[in-house]
């Protein structure tokens, strides 16, 4: 599955937000069994209609689609060169799918900042400025031998444009996902096998004061620095202190700051967008779930997530609008309303279709 890589500077709150991530870890609650890294969290996507589904057919239990953190320690700067734990980390990095850097905006004086200073600003220039570096050397290795090829075998052209562009980009200081420069996915697939790490989506998490959770001023002042990415707000020690509590004493809490849901809901929830998925559900008596699959997807590409013997064998999917199961209040209705749809292999699944596939086996 799809993985966010979480970054940053030492001493900003990594930490204490992984270990809220992995003390929320929904595979440990519903997959006692489930061999479970020891860096990696994973998080519900909280969808409060897998809960009215769950009314609706008397499921035993609900599962949420879920998302992937992988705690990536060691950038400090001059990481690109080695420094630190420089070269594991560049190597797990490329392994995520997407990255999520943690900035400090705390001001805690007892907790020492690398840089002398609380500035997000410089420090998200930091860590991308060693990405960038690190992409810029990956460049330099590969470029001079696709010139040369591309002398001989005239195909190999429109690769060595697109990496030169790259450079040109990277040269100045931008990273590759925040020029659009992939949005013509031809781009994206010539520099796909260079496995460059700016071309990755980024997510920011300020890890922010208490008293700041609520100031808009203060959070519209952090977004722009991060636009057009997103940037989420959430105090890491609250996030840890959440996760010890039970439903009840976690809401008060949150209502004693004015938040209205953990900052871990909403970093799950921009991470599993940021990664370009969507779910669809399913619901019967046993349960009640969110299947994730990629934005786009077909009918058969969702089946096969359930099993590739429903992709191999579909014959077509029976879908309901999550609108329209809940107005209707059962499927028989539904159906009866004739708000339930066959759908055949060339149907592109929409967010909130409530499916059953028939298939042969
Ligand atoms: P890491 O090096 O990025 O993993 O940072 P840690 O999670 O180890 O945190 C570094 C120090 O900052 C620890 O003493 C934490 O208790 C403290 N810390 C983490 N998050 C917060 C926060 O939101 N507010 C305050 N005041 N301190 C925090």
């Amino acid at each position: 599955s799809l993985t966010i890589g979480i970054v940053g500077l030492p001493n900003v709150g990594k930490s204490t937000l992984f270990n809220a991530l992995t003390k929320n870890d929904v595979l440990a609650a519903n997959y006692p069994f489930a061999t479970i890294e020891p860096n990696v969290g994973v998080v519900g996507v909280p969808d409060g209609r897998l809960a009215q589904l769950a009314s609706i057919f008397s499921s035993e239990r609900i599962l949420p689609a879920t998302v992937d953190f992988v705690d990536i320690a060691g950038i400090v700067r001059g990481a690109s060169e080695g420094e630190g734990l420089g070269n594991k980390f560049l190597a797990n990095i490329r392994e995520s799918d997407a990255i999520c850097q943690v900035i400090r905006a705390f001001k805690d004086e007892n907790v020492v900042h690398v840089d002398g200073k609380v500035s997000p600003k410089d420090d998200i220039e930091t860590i991308n400025t060693e990405l960038i570096l690190a992409d810029l050397q990956t460049i330099e290795k590969v470029l001079p031998r696709l010139q040369k090829e591309s002398r001989i075998k005239k195909d190999v052209a429109p690769k060595v444009k697109a990496v030169e562009e790259a450079k040109e980009i990277l040269e100045r200081g931008d990273t590759l996902s925040s020029q659009g420069i992939l949005q013509g996915s031809e781009r994206a697939e010539l520099l796909h096998d260079l496995h460059l790490l700016t071309t990755k989506p980024f997510l920011y998490v300020f890890n922010v004061d208490e008293d700041e959770l609520t100031d808009e001023d203060f959070k519209n002042t952090q977004r722009a620095l991060v636009a057009p990415a997103e940037a989420i707000f959430l105090n890491a020690k609250l996030e840890a202190d959440l996760a010890e509590l039970d439903e009840e004493d976690a809401m008060e809490l949150l209502e004693s700051v004015g938040a209205e849901e953990p900052g871990l809901a909403t970093l799950a929830r921009v991470g599993f967008n940021t990664l370009g998925l969507q779910t669809y559900l399913t619901a019967g008596p046993k349960e009640s779930r969110a299947w994730t699959i990629p934005k786009g997807a077909t009918a058969p590409e969702a089946a096969g997530v359930i099993h590739t013997d429903f992709q191999k064998g579909f014959i077509k999917a029976e879908v309901i609008s999550f609108e329209d199961l809940v107005e209707t209040g059962s499927v028989a209705e539904a159906r009866a309303k004739g708000k339930a749809r066959m759908e055949g292999k060339d149907y592109v699944m929409r967010d909130g279709d409530v499916v059953e596939f028939r298939f042969n086996v």
